[in-house]
C-alpha cells in the first residue's frame, strides 16, 4: 500500500541502529556512522534509584562514589536485570543521538539489538522505552543476527554461516541459513569473565589484589588464547593481601594465557558444541565459508588461531568487530522488507 506521508518522511528519513551491549552501547546513524560509543553504565541514587549519570560519565564514578551513589551495569549478564534503569539509559542515548542531528526532524526509526536470551516482558520494555524516547518506529533484532548482518555474512542465502559474538557479559554463538537462526548458544562467559580470571590468578599466585580495570588493561595489552610470536610482559599494580601495602608484579603473556584459560576453554567448547549440533549439510558449508568472530572480547590475541586449531576450520575476526551489531541494526533499516524475517516479533496485542 502506498502511504504518501511515509514516503515524504522517507526522504528525510533518520535511521538509527542501537547495540544495547552488556559492556558498551553504540548508536549508528545511517550515512553518519557510529555517533555514540559509551560504556553501558548508570550511576543511581541508592535510595531513590534515580539515575544521576549515564554512560562514560557514570563509568568514571565507578569505585569513586560516595555511599549513597552506586554505578551499575543494568545489562551485565546479558539479560535486562534492571529494566527501569535500562529504559533510562536507552532514552538518554536515543535523545543524545537525535540532538546531534542538525535538523532534529522527523523522529527517527530505530532498530535495537537485544541479547538473544531476553524475555517477552523485556522485549516489550525495550520496545516501549524506544517509542517513549521519541522513535517513530521501533524494531528489535537479536544481537547475533545483527552482528552477522554487520559483519556482512550472507545470511540471506541457503548456505550456512556462523558467528561467534564475544562481548563483556555474554558470548553468543549462532549458525544461520535463510535469514533464520538454525542453532544457537548463549553463555555468560565473555570478556568480563576473563578479567575475573586474571583477578583470581593475581590473588592466588601473587597474593595481589587488583581492580577490574587493571585486569582488563593487561588482558587487552597482552592477553592471548594462543602462543604469541613474541611473548611479552606488563606490570600489574595492586595491594598485597598479606601486608596490605601497594605492590607491582611483572606478569608475562604466558602466565596471562594460563590465567585466562578457564574462560577461553569454555568459549572454545561452546563453539565446538554448537558445531556438533549443526546439521551436516550446514557444517559442510561452514567448512568452506569459515566462522566469523565479532564483539570486543573476540579481539583477544590468537583467539582465531586457537579456534582454528580446535575445530579445524577457518576462523576470522570481523572488520571493526566491536561495531558489528550497531552497523547491522542500522543496515536492517535500509531495507526493512528484505530483513523482515530477521526481526524479533513482538506480541503487539499484549499491551497496545
Ligand atoms: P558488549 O556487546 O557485551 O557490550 P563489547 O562487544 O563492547 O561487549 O565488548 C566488550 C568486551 O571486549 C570487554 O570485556 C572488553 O574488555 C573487551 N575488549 C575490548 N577491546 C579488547 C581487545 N583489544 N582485546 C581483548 N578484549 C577487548
Ligand atoms: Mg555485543
Amino acid at each position: 500500500m502506498f502511504r504518501p506521508l511515509d514516503w515524504i518522511l522517507g526522504l528525510f528519513s533518520l535511521d538509527i541502529g542501537i547495540d544495547l551491549g552488556t559492556a558498551n552501547t553504540l548508536v549508528y546513524i545511517r550515512d553518519r556512522g557510529i555517533v555514540i560509543n559509551e560504556p553501558s553504565w548508570v550511576a543511581i541514587n541508592k535510595k531513590t534509584r534515580r539515575p544521576l549519570a549515564i554512560g562514560a560519565e557514570a563509568r568514571e564514578m565507578v569505585g569513586r562514589t560516595p555511599g549513597d551513589i552506586v554505578a551499575i551495569r543494568p545489562l551485565r549478564d546479558g539479560v535486562i536485570s534492571e529494566f527501569e534503569i535500562t529504559e533510562a539509559m536507552l532514552d538518554y542515548f536515543i535523545k543524545k543521538a537525535h540532538e546531534q542531528m542538525i535538523v532534529p526532524f522527523p523522529r527517527p526509526r530505530v532498530v535495537v539489538g537485544v541479547p538473544s536470551g531476553v524475555t517477552e516482558v523485556e522485549k516489550r520494555a525495550v520496545y516501549d522505552a524506544t517509542i517513549n524516547a521519541g522513535a517513530r518506529d521501533a524494531f528489535l533484532i537479536e544481537e547475533p543476527m545483527a552482528a552477522a548482518i554487520g559483519a556482512g555474512l550472507p545470511i540471506n542465502e541457503t548456505r550456512g554461516s556462523m558467528i561467534v559474538d564475544i562481548g563483556g557479559g555474554t558470548t553468543e554463538v549462532a549458525v544461520f541459513s535463510m535469514q533464520g537462526i538454525v542453532v544457537k548458544r548463549s553463555i555468560r562467559v565473555a570478556g568480563d569473565e576473563m578479567d575475573e580470571d586474571i583477578l583470581q590468578y593475581a590473588r592466588s599466585k601473587y597474593n595481589l589484589l587488583i581492580g577490574e580495570r587493571m585486569a582488563e588493561r593487561v588482558k587487552i595489552g597482552i592477553g592471548s588464547a594462543f602462543p604469541l610470536p613474541e611473548e611479552r610482559t606488563m606490570t600489574l599494580r595492586g595491594r598485597n593481601l598479606i601486608n596490605g601495602l601497594p605492590q607491582a608484579v611483572e606478569i608475562s603473556s604466558i602466565e596471562l594465557r594460563e590465567a585466562m584459560s578457564p574462560s577461553v576453554n569454555i568459549i572454545v567448547d561452546t563453539v565446538r558444541d554448537t558445531l556438533d549440533e549443526t546439521p551436516p549439510e550446514l557444517v559442510a558449508d561452514l567448512m568452506e565459508a569459515g566462522i566469523c568472530l565479532a564483539g570486543g572480547g573476540a579481539q583477544i590475541k590468537g583467539l582465531a588461531e586457537r579456534l582454528e586449531d580446535a575445530v579445524k576450520m577457518r576462523v576470522w575476526l570481523a572488520e571493526d568487530s566491536m561495531t558489528c551489531v550497531a552497523r547491522g541494526a542500522g543496515k536492517v533499516l535500509e531495507n526493512l522488507e528484505l530483513w523482515e524475517r530477521a526481526l524479533v516479533g513482538l506480541h503487539r496485542g499484549s499491551t497496545h
